[in-house]
């Protein structure tokens, strides 16, 4: 795979939602969707692979920009734990597998999850979405 497919699928990538393509969101969006394939990443992870890229972006820069991403819809947030929050390149319903052992987040099969019945909405709301996170653990 060549620089300039990375940076071009970066842009494309960051043109569809209409974000400007600053060098900072072009660095991270080459380390998303570079190569093509989904990921799941955390702040801190892909902060790290900005270090090892040799890219020099702040950990908060890489927060707030992740932010924008998952405002502008390019990314979906999944939080664990309440406070770890993952963020993930693809964007339609399904469910995840959270590895309790390393803290990784893979996309779990579609079709293995099936809900029979939810609980009803309150009153004057609507049910959004449905996050589901499957802990593994070893056995
Ligand atoms: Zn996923």
């Amino acid at each position: 795979m060549t620089d300039s497919t990375v940076t071009r699928r970066a842009r494309q990538w960051l043109a569809g939602a209409n974000l400007r393509p600053t060098r900072q969101r072009l660095c991270l969006a080459e380390l998303l969707v570079g190569d093509g394939q989904n990921r799941h990443v955390t702040a801190e992870s892909l902060h790290r692979a900005t270090a090892d890229a040799d890219m020099s972006v702040s950990l908060a820069t890489v927060y707030n920009t992740l932010r924008a991403f998952c405002d502008a819809g390019l990314v979906n947030e999944i939080t664990v734990d309440g406070t770890r929050s993952y963020f993930d390149t693809r964007t339609d319903d399904h469910p995840h597998f959270f590895w309790e052992e390393d803290g990784r987040l893979t996309d779990a099969p579609t079709d293995s999850v099936a809900f029979e019945r939810l609980p009803a909405a309150p009153e004057g709301v609507e049910i959004s979405k449905v996050d589901v996170v499957i802990r593994l653990r070893k056995s």
